[in-house]
């Protein structure tokens, strides 16, 4: 991978340096050959190990621990000092390490980020460094081909964790590499340090961010645009993906840069495509169509009108005018169901805020809207009730219940729960992993409806022909891509997405149909050599040394 900036000779980095860069080091495993070759001899034991022989050592070792924050320590230092064997790691064992490197266990990581501070992995800029944002990005010494950004304002359901947010980016991108296979030095995780209204986390001793409150209003947005148009400059095409910004901010930067840079918010776009992909798996169980759909959200943020804006273009294509469509889906937030009378709506809630009476509470609105499915991203923990449960199994023959919020804590309800409390009938997907339960005999396996099914195709697509921008219609057939991937087997135990082991299959399809969406809409701005999917697969990083 090609080093920024770099122009002339560069001598090739030669023993300590190798073992130290973890990109190149490969520790034990470097052959004789390679030990004379970068002079490595002496420096490393006699014994050449296979990388798989380095898996079953380090795994021996993470086993035996007992807490899932030493597991995410001690899986971080691994990638500080051996990426392709932690990236081996992840995809022989994806279904145990995802979960740490990413959510729930990330959440915490990013809890405690100050104190288990080892190396920094990615980019700090923070407001201090407005004008010369060009010139820090050039510090970075590869070419980045995606950006994972945030401002650490609404980390996961956890709120304000300022620079501590960075533990989002650097998991994100770390799954952008074992899910896709963008190589790892196209992979550039960075947090815009503008302050941190959260005065526990400003006032940790250990913080590691700038010491004030949040800079908003005109000198955020500036900083915002300095920092897009230098990173076009820097990483031309560079691919930025919006993570964790707040809802003030989210909705507003992805509509301002949607259009001008290849772009999106997977909190917003590649959450409704999950969401909507398991819907279509939960239909094919019940037989009924999308347009007889009622959803109920519990919830009214990103994750909320993302989802119900593609529902809606879903409904759309498949006849039902757009207004219509947007009835189909309700949303209750922390004051109770949206509905048009009200006065203290945020923009991105007035389309679903439909002609109904106030409703206070959530169970009121499933008794009154009769909703076929409700989908709970509000970040806050047990409120799918087992009255709510039980309403909608009243309601419904086979209620769809998606408890979407992260961590596990903040999950709306656990998979145990929908199950039992719905007599063994509901179509569940949930945020947070939970292990298979059984009711009246029959064992259900619920999947994670978790977006890491969707970004890292989107990316490694966007990346692959170059896309100029993207577009909705991308999360539409990412969507129906990953909803096609799953098998009869898979929804005859309630598995409404494909085992996670399948992940880079299902990331090179959704690649693939990006990629031909921005060909046939005439956004590629590279073509494909060969058919489409095998020209996604032959750019896949495989970390496996053979
Ligand atoms: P957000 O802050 O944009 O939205 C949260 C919404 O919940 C807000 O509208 C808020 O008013 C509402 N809310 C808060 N308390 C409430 C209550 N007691 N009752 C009803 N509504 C309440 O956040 P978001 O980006 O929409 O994310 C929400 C949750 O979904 C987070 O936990 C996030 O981690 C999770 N999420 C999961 C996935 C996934 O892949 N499973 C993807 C994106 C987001």
């Amino acid at each position: 991978m090609g080093k920024a900036g770099t122009t002339g000779a560069v001598s090739a980095p030669r023993g300590l340096d190798v073992l130290r860069d973890p990109v190149l080091n490969r520790g034990t495993a470097f052959s004789e050959a390679e030990r004379d070759a970068l002079g490595l001899r002496g420096l490393l034991p006699p014994h050449v190990h296979t990388q798989a022989e380095q898996a079953e050592r380090f795994l021996v070792t993470f086993r035996k621990l007992a807490d899932p924050l030493d597991k995410f320590i001690a899986l971080n230092a691994l990638h500080d000092r051996n990426e392709d064997l932690f990236f081996s790691i992840l995809v022989d064992h994806i279904d145990e390490m995802q979960p740490i490197v990413y959510t729930p266990i990330v959440g915490l990581a990013c809890q405690k980020f100050g104190q288990i501070f080892q190396r920094p992995r990615g980019m700090f800029i923070s407001i201090r460094d407005r004008g010369n944002i060009a010139k820090v990005l050039r510090n970075w010494p590869y070419q980045a081909g995606i950006i994972v950004v945030t401002d650490g304002e609404r980390i996961l359901g956890l709120g304000d964790l300022g620079a501590h947010g960075m533990g989002i980016p650097v998991g994100k991108l770390s799954l952008y590499t074992a899910c896709a296979g963008i190589h790892p030095t196209q992979c550039l995780p960075v947090t815009l340090d503008v302050g941190c209204n959260n005065d526990a986390v400003r006032n940790d001793p250990f913080y590691v961010g700038l010491r004030q409150k949040r800079v908003t209003g005109a000198e955020y947005d500036a900083f915002i645009e300095e920092f897009v148009s230098a990173a076009q400059e820097v990483f031309p095409g560079v691919v930025i993906q919006w993570e964790d910004f707040a809802n003030h901010n989210a909705f507003r930067l992805l509509e301002n840069y949607r259009d001008r840079v290849s772009s999106f918010n997977d909190d917003i776009q590649g959450t409704a495509a999950v969401a909507l992909a398991g819907i279509f798996s939960a239909l094919r169980i019940t037989g009924q169509p999308l347009t007889d759909q009622r959803v109920l959200f519990l919830g009214a943020g990103e994750a909320a009108t993302g989802i119900a804006d593609l529902i809606a273009s879903a409904m759309v294509a498949q006849g039902v005018a757009l207004d219509q469509a947007r009835r189909s889906c309700w949303l209750v937030d922390s004051k109770g169901l949206v509905v048009k009378s009200r006065k203290d709506l945020a923009h991105h809630k007035l389309n679903y805020a439909h002609d109904h009476p106030p409703v206070a509470d959530f169970l009121d609105a499933v008794r009154k809207l009769k909703p076929t499915a409700i989908i709970g991203v509000s970040a806050v923990g047990g409120t799918f009730t087992r009255e709510i449960i039980e309403e909608m199994a009243k309601l419904n023959e086979r209620p769809i219940i998606f408890a979407l919020s992260n961590p596990t804590s903040q999950s709306e309800c656990t998979a145990e729960e929908a199950y039992r409390w719905s007599g063994g009938r509901a179509l569940f997907a949930c945020g947070s992993p939970f292990d298979p339960v059984t009711v009246h005999g029959q064992t259900f396996v619920p999947r994670q409806g978790n977006n890491s099914y969707i970004f890292p195709g989107i990316g490694l697509g966007a990346i692959a022909c170059k896309a100029k921008v993207i577009t909705d219609d991308m999360f539409m057939k990412s969507a129906h891509t990953l909803a096609q991937l799953v098998t009869e087997s898979d929804l005859a135990q309630g598995s409404l997405y494909p085992a996670l082991p399948r992940i880079r299959e299902v990331s090179a399809y959704i690649a693939a149909a990006i990629a031909n969406a921005a060909k046939e809409s005439g956004i590629a701005g590279r073509l494909a050599k060969q058919e489409m999917l095998k020209d996604i697969e032959a750019q896949m990083y495989d970390p496996h040394q053979k």
